[in-house]
């Protein structure tokens, strides 16, 4: 398993690490097509890709491990180039269990393993933040959880001769999706335990081994893509007319009391420290309100109210992605975020490059689509009389119209 980037710090709030595995190694021989369905594109990104970013997109997820065939090295390479975020890859196995299997087992090598993970088709390419969200919640009083639709067609099972046997009752039938959520420990333990039988998917295996599994409401556009003209009715669903927004974001924060202060993401050494309910990063506190300016959405007070114990001391890394998971959620793009801090000191200049980074691997961004700028005040003002650091940010969205 080959490490891209350092692992996303995680506020002890959001709950237990949270891993996903997203499922790539199958050649999808009912798709047609030039290569692996996974890889075919959709709106300018691969499905892979879309599937990936929607993932990270949650704020819990910590690292994404995908399942690749070992034939697909390169095309898995630059289906990601360029995401900042923990996205690793290992081969598959001959059957989606085995490579379900191999995913599973190289999180348990980690150092720390999570205690809860996703599994995820990567030909589901169009999951919403919200349905991560329900199924996370489920976790917390069952072992697994799936989102599913409910079947609302009439079901008739066909006789030999292609007429109607019979009508199948629908009541408590439900169409099962991805992400399947699960607690870590007990997935891996019955992979483990009955790697022999085949199963159709993870919910199914747990269930063998006595276990409840949680049904969650899915998404009609969470589909998998599985023949050509499934994609085309994905292409038709994100063709709608889009528009340009921007928004602003302004925030100060006082100096007091500490020897660093964390901005743009990153903690710099300092003689004195920010003040603040959270880690006080000014920095990612006006790239929200810019984010959440540009879809309307409140400010970040509105959504992590001051003076909430769960956010004492928080990583603001979880606020950022939250603005940015909203963005998800409306199935829109940030295209550019652009940050500029006002103080005489720290110096900036030799942090700039980390805070970039930073910042793309948390707003899951190619890093050319961050920029980070420093000025003094000229010692006018309170930042000149180095009394507190204030920031100003700009973010820039592609919003489908009507969202
Ligand atoms: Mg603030």
């Amino acid at each position: 398993m080959r490490r891209r980037m350092a692992k996303r710090t995680l506020n002890p709030a959001a709950g237990p690490r949270t891993a996903a595995i997203v499922v790539a190694a199958g050649r999808g021989s009912r798709f047609g097509g030039d290569g692996p369905k996974q890889y075919a594109n959709l709106a300018g990104r691969t499905l892979l890709r879309w599937s990936v970013e929607a993932i990270l997109a949650h704020p819990a997820v910590e690292l994404v491990c995908c399942v690749i065939h070992p034939d697909d090295q390169a095309a898995f390479e630059e289906a990601i180039a360029g995401l900042q975020g923990d996205v690793t890859s290992v081969p598959g196995g001959a059957t989606r269990q085995a490579s379900v299997r191999n995913g599973l087992e190289s999180l348990a090598a980690l150092p720390a393993p999570p205690g809860r993970v996703l599994i995820h088709d990567a030909a589901r390419p169009l999951l919403l933040p919200s349905v991560v969200g329900r199924v996370l919640a489920a976790l917390e009083t069952a072992p697994g959880a799936i989102p599913a639709m409910a079947v609302v067609d009439t079901l008739k099972r066909s006789g030999p001769d292609g007429r109607i046997a019979e009508t199948v009752p629908r009541v408590g039938l439900w169409r099962a999706q991805t992400p399947q959520g699960f607690r870590f420990a007990d997935i891996l333990a019955a992979h483990r335990a009955l790697p022999q039988q085949e199963f159709t998917d993870d919910a199914d295996l747990l269930q063998a081994m006595g276990q409840q599994v949680a049904l969650v409401e899915g998404d009609e556009a969470l589909l998998k893509v599985t023949t050509a003209s499934d994609l085309v009715r994905l292409e038709t669903l994100l063709a709608g007319a889009r528009e340009p927004r921007t928004g602003f974001g302004y925030d100060v924060h006082a100096f007091g009391p500490g020897d660093h202060v964390t901005l743009g993401g990153v903690r710099i050494p300092h003689g004195k420290g920010l003040a603040g309910h959270s880690d006080a990063d000014v920095g990612l506190h006006a790239l929200c309100d810019a984010i959440y300016g540009a879809l309307a959405e409140g400010d970040i007070g509105h959504h992590f109210p001051p003076g909430e114990a769960a956010w004492r001391g928080a990583d603001s890394a979880l606020f950022l992605r939250h603005a940015v998971g909203r963005v998800a959620e409306r199935r829109g793009t940030v295209l550019h975020l652009d940050l500029t801090l006002v103080c005489e000191r720290p110096k900036i200049g030799p942090h700039r490059d980390a805070m970039r980074a930073r910042i793309a691997e948390i707003a899951v961004l190619p890093l050319d689509r961050v920029a980070v700028k420093a000025t003094t005040s000229e010692r006018l003002g309170f930042t000149g009389r180095e009394e507190g650091i204030a920031a100003h940010a700009v973010a820039t969205l592609s919003l489908p119209v009507l969202s």
